[in-house]
């Protein structure tokens, strides 16, 4: 997985998406239509995520193999260490280099409600999951003679919930860059100066990977309002304010895609290496900010779907 960084101003701009494994054979079904719909972009990657207790394991590495197998889309697969043994994680990750998975994002995971520590025996943070991951390259590379894999890692514009400050957020990035983090991907964030900070802070801090800003299409209110709950990131009352003035569901898209575009923008614009869309399994929203952004490598199919775009979702 090359995450493409932005080493010159002609270095192009990543594109990526996330994707989380379907919860039932109806879902399934639509996530295969999304899956096509944004194929069709030729992103870089798509991430495929993980449950942090790790029970959504099956549907996941069905996802990652049917990715690999039908289509031409390379998958990067999110693992979490915090439900999982870690010779359970081991035998995870050998199976997905088994079916041929090139990168792995490396994550802590969300602690059980209520608990405030991984569970016991289990790795304890995500730098911890970094070196098993590597520990088990090392084994397969002197076997198979396999290459490195891409390894990713999380960062926050906005202090985890659980840290004591945006500064301790940056010196743990910098621990997971030396374990070997081939490069990170944020947490949704609102305003582009928190992620312009975070680049400042990081690099100042001696991180040296690409940080991709991970982006939300701002086009669910429901979606938004559960923010706070899931990550600890609330959103900004301003857009929360725009999109509740809207008249209908058309305007409160216009509304929402424009304000999600002018924050990959930004983002770019104060160095970003690519942008990594949370899709939540749609493609609609996804599709619509991609338009708007119109990145350079992607722009053949931005004209193209232009030209077949549904009336009502024209501006
Ligand atoms: P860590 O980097 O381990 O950090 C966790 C906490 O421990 C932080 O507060 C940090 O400051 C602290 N910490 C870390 N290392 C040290 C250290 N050495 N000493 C002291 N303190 C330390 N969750 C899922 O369950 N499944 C997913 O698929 C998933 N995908 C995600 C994708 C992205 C891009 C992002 C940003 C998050 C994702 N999450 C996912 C959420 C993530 O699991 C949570 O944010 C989790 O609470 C922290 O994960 P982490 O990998 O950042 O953990």
């Amino acid at each position: 997985i090359d995450t493409h960084p932005n080493l010159s101003d002609t270095a192009p701009v990543a594109l990526s998406y996330e994707l989380f494994p379907p919860r039932s054979p109806a879902a399934a079904e639509t996530l295969w239509t999304t899956i096509r719909e944004l194929e069709a972009t030729e992103p870089d990657y798509v991430s495929v995520t993980y449950g942090a207790s790790g029970s959504n394991r099956d549907t996941a590495v069905e996802l990652i193999n049917r990715l690999l197998v039908e289509t031409t889309l390379r998958p990067l697969a999110h693992l979490t260490c915090v439900g999982n043994a870690p010779q359970e994680l081991a035998a995870i990750i050998g199976q997905l280099l088994d079916i041929g998975v090139r990168g792995i994002l490396a994550l802590r995971g969300d602690l059980p409600k209520g608990g405030s520590q991984p569970a016991s025996g289990s790795l304890r943070y995500a730098q911890d999951l970094i070196d098993l991951i590597r520990r088990v390259e090392q084994r397969r590379t002197a076997l198979l003679c396999a290459g490195k894999i891409a390894v990713g890692v999380a960062a926050y514009p906005t202090r985890h919930p659980e840290s004591p400050s945006e500064e301790h957020d940056v010196e743990v990035l910098l621990a997971k860059q030396r374990s070997g983090a081939d490069f990170a991907i944020t947490q949704v964030f609102f305003e582009a100066g928190q992620y312009a900070d975070l680049l400042t802070r990081a690099r100042r801090a001696g991180v040296t990977i690409p940080i991709i800003p991970g982006v939300m299409p701002f086009t669910s209110v429901r979606r938004l309002n559960r923010l706070g709950e899931l990550a600890g990131v609330e959103p900004a009352p301003e857009l929360m304010e725009r999109l509740a003035a809207a008249d209908n569901d058309i305007e409160r898209l216009h509304v929402g895609v424009d304000a999600t575009v002018d924050l990959a923008n930004a983002a770019l614009d104060a160095g970003a290496p690519g942008i990594h869309l949370y899709t939540f399994n749609e493609h609609q929203s996804a599709l619509e900010v991609l338009d708007k952004l119109a990145l350079p490598r992607h722009n053949r199919f931005s004209q193209r779907r232009a030209a077949n775009a549904r009336p009502q979702l024209a501006s």
